[in-house]
């Protein structure tokens, strides 16, 4: 099996061929600048100690500062955190962010802890690592299990290391604590922007669409809601627990009612429940991913139904998936773009923290919409002229622009 940074580093062989780039952005992108790691400890609710790893990775710094969120999941390890670190110096690059790419993570299931336990995991990560983090020089964000509230515990952290408060240091924070307005939707946002202009762009009629989505957290849930408010159908929910199918119409917000009370979208009436990996073979035409790596792989590519597989998630078609996906004419919606308007807001997010001067939610929106179909268009027509898929087209601009950077330091 391999792993995601192996796939990322085959992403990035693959495109640095096809475009011949020069050695030194080969060999500087093929590992991180910088790999942190530490064990952190915290005094659990019962008075025993427990200890767990934790990451940052700062991948690449030549465009500016390390950016990336972190992760809680039991899973995580160094190998993903590698993988996550390199997909956000390519997707800063790719909508042209003055930002590099970081991640960070801890190895924990943070359903199992309390929220005195949670606060404190929080704060002890930002104690391992805040020499090397700050507004100029590592931002994080929230990522997979992680959410505001957390990055305000973090924020506060920092500011009480260094002495003065510093809310640049983190972003995805609450509204109250130097938040942006229009971050907590900013990725499903930034997705449903691009979904809708592949669709007006290919005369497909929004309501003829049969739309499944995979994770029910804050990209996968906001995409739904967003595009029920925007008339789109969805057939089809999962989450961690399991997964939902119906011939009719799924109604999002009783199910987000559902989820609340029970804890999955498992067992809604007048759904079915299926497995997960029937789910991904179900019969739609968009299959949205968003929730985690390789979920689309060389075993099940070739029995996936949608046309467009639209990837929210961070690495969740593997590169030989992508070659069957392609070679079968449906369209990858490559994660680097599509789910870049969460990165895209955190910096204007940043922005604000700096000018301490706060935007409406709808200039948040606009400025995030004409960045992120600008990018889309540039990534369409860089595959165009190359005649490839969108991620190798992605990659194409992403890997020019820091072979310029990495060219003058
Ligand atoms: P989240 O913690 O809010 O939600 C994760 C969701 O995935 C949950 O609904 C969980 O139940 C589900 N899930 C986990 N394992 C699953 C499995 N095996 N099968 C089906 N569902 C499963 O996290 P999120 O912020 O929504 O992140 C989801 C993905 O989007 C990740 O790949 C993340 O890196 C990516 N992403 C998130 C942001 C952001 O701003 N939140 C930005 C860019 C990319």
């Amino acid at each position: 099996m391999t792993t995601p940074f192996q796939n990322a580093l085959k992403q990035l062989k693959n495109t640095a061929e096809f475009i011949s780039l020069n050695q030194k952005t080969l060999k500087t992108l093929s590992e991180p600048t910088r790999i942190l790691k530490a064990s952190i400890s915290i005094q659990m609710d019962d008075g025993s100690f427990k200890s767990f790893p934790a990451y940052r990775v700062q991948y690449n710094n030549a465009r500016g500062p390390y950016k990336g969120g972190i992760r809680f999941h039991p899973q995580t390890d160094l190998e993903e955190v590698k993988a996550l670190a390199f997909w956000m110096t390519i997707k800063t690059a790719v909508v042209d962010l003055p930002l590099g790419g970081g991640k960070g993570g801890i190895t924990i299931n943070p359903k199992e802890l309390s929220e005195n336990e949670l606060e404190k995991l929080s704060r002890a990560w930002v104690k391992a690592f805040s020499s090397f983090i700050g507004p100029q020089k590592d931002i994080p964000a929230p990522d997979v299990y992680t959410n505001p509230k957390i990055m305000a515990w973090m924020t506060d952290e920092y500011s009480k290391i260094i002495g003065r408060k510093d809310l640049g240091s983190f972003t995805g924070k609450p509204l109250d604590f130097g938040g942006s307005l229009g971050r907590d939707t900013a990725t499903a946002m930034g997705g449903f922007f691009v979904l809708e202009d592949l669709l007006k762009q290919n005369n497909l009629p929004k309501e003829k669409q049969k739309i499944i989505i995979q994770g029910f957290g804050n990209a996968g849930q906001t995409m739904a809601k967003i595009l029920t408010a925007h008339n789109y159908r969805i057939y089809g929910l999962a989450d961690s627990s399991g997964a939902i199918v119906s011939d009719h119409l799924i109604n999002i917000h009783e199910l987000v009612k559902h989820k609340e009370k029970s804890g999955s979208v498992v067992n809604f009436p007048s759904t079915t429940n299926v497995k997960t990996d029937d789910f991904l073979e179900y019969s739609c035409d968009i299959l949205i991913l968003a929730a985690l790596e390789d979920q689309i792989k060389a075993t099940n590519a070739p029995r996936i139904k949608a046309k467009i597989i639209f990837e929210l998630a961070n690495g969740p078609v593997t590169p030989e998936a992508d070659k069957i996906l392609f070679t079968n004419k449906q369209q990858v919606i490559p994660d680097v773009l599509a789910n870049s308007g969460g990165v895209i807001v955190s910096y204007f997010e940043w922005l604000q923290n700096q000018e301490n001067s706060y935007w409406s939610e709808n200039s948040v929106n606009q400025k995030l919409k004409k960045q992120i179909l600008n990018s889309f268009h540039d990534v369409q027509r860089e595959a165009d002229k190359h005649q490839t898929d969108l991620r190798t087209a992605a990659f194409i601009i992403a890997l020019k622009r820091l072979q310029k950077a990495l060219k003058i330091i």
